[in-house]
């Protein structure tokens, strides 16, 4: 109590919620970051340390094993051994359930078919922002949730489960697995919350996905503002998208997924601990700690609603050809936008910056990311092909070999 209450003081009216601490966050990236995991590919034997090292921290702040046989959640899925680390704090009065969620692994020494951007060079991938930010980020929420909760027991009327899945990278198995699970014992959380990417705050901007999936998003997200708010947020209305939130969504549970995206060294050897915002990720940590209390302080049970299923087109394995661009997810206007242009590949040697929202190819219009996807299906690596992008409202006509 008397802690809690020099944190709340010594924040003053940045955060409502106790200070997140960047120690603790700087500590946990450069833990999962160390060498001794080699890039925390899926089915690596260090799995089950990292799982267990994950479990201690949270066991140190008041988390218990969610499932009667420990902390671990083992899975097996296409020849593929990993865990989930999955861990509860029961909240005195709780009549509703949040699952804090971020996946651990990444993609280990790269190489063909790992999803490294740098397929030819093989070096330990940190995944530094991917996940370990997040990791850091979910966990230090939990910290702040246990201080918050602790200080307000009659308030706090919701538990918390904090998960660290496995194998995302390899296409969000341990997060399915967890779902799949929680589905089958009929307990699936009310909301799920997803932290993937949270260490490159970059123009104060965060992203934030799901606003659509229950009613009370919005009111949500801005009862957690403060006065001196620190952020940017760019809100999107799907609970689809290229994380762990899509699986539980698919099971009906309302989600929002955080995350500061894409950057130049997303996927490649460059995501390293030392490039992180760590000033940014205290910010991020306070609000989704903010949005958390205040859903487990509030007087609702969100229920899931529908919002647009993305249709991905042609699957990726199909594409022969690419820009070299990281799609900007939440970006809702007409074309494609390339949030992120990578250097030294095609469309960065044609001239296309991060933001170029691209509105035709080949004389083919291009109105949002399922056009780009079929157009690129139909591209052949060494074609040279004519792009127009919008850049600040005025329109480039680009010449891209691929
Ligand atoms: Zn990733």
């Amino acid at each position: 109590m008397f802690l809690s209450a020099v944190l709340f003081l010594s924040c003053g009216t940045l955060y409502r919620v106790p200070c997140p601490d960047t120690a603790q966050m700087r500590q946990t990236v450069n833990e999962l970051c160390s060498p001794t995991y080699e890039g925390r590919l899926a089915g690596h034997t260090g799995d089950s340390l990292l799982a267990s090292l994950l479990a201690h921290k949270l066991s140190a702040l008041g988390f218990e094993p969610f499932f009667e046989n420990g902390p671990l959640q083992p899975f097996s899925v296409k020849s593929i051994h990993s865990y989930n680390t999955v861990m509860i704090y029961r909240g005195r009065n709780a009549n509703r359930t949040l699952l804090i969620g971020a996946h651990y692994d990444h993609l280990g020494t790269g190489g063909k078919g790992s999803g490294s951007l740098r397929p030819d060079t093989l070096a330990i991938h940190f995944g530094a922002d991917d996940n370990a930010s997040g990791v850091a980020m979910a966990i230090e929420t939990a910290r702040l949730l246990t201080l918050h909760a602790r200080s307000r027991p009659d308030l706090f009327k919701a538990n918390i489960i904090v998960a660290a899945f496995g194998a995302e990278e390899a296409g969000t198995l341990g997060s399915k697995k967890l779902a799949d699970t929680l589905a089958a014992l009929a307990q699936l959380p009310d909301l799920m919350i997803n932290l993937d990417m949270t260490g490159r705050l970059k123009d104060s901007v965060l992203q934030v996905s799901g606003t659509g999936t229950f009613s009370q998003a919005d009111s949500l997200l801005a009862s957690a503002r403060t006065e001196h708010f620190p952020l940017k947020l760019k809100t999107s209305l799907s609970g689809y998208g290229p994380s762990d939130h899509a699986v539980f969504y698919t099971q009906k549970v309302p989600v929002l997924f955080f995350t500061t995206g894409p950057h130049a060294d997303y996927h490649t050897p460059f995501d390293t601990p030392d490039k992180l915002n760590y000033p940014g990720m205290v910010d991020i940590a306070a609000y989704v700690t903010g949005v958390a209390a205040g859903f487990a302080e509030g007087n609702f049970i969100p229920v899931c609603l529908e919002t647009d299923v993305p249709d991905m087109g042609t699957p990726k394995a199909a594409f022969k050809a690419s820009l070299g661009v990281i799609p900007d997810f939440t970006y809702e206007g007409k074309g494609f936008c390339a949030g992120t242009v990578i250097a030294g590949r095609p469309s960065q040697r044609a001239g296309m910056k991060n933001g170029d929202v691209v509105i035709a190819i080949d004389n083919t219009p291009i109105k949002n990311i399922e056009d780009y996807m079929k157009k690129l299906a139909t591209l052949e690596k060494g074609m040279t092909i004519t792009i127009v992008v919008q850049r600040e409202s005025q329109n480039y006509t680009l010449e891209v070999t691929l």
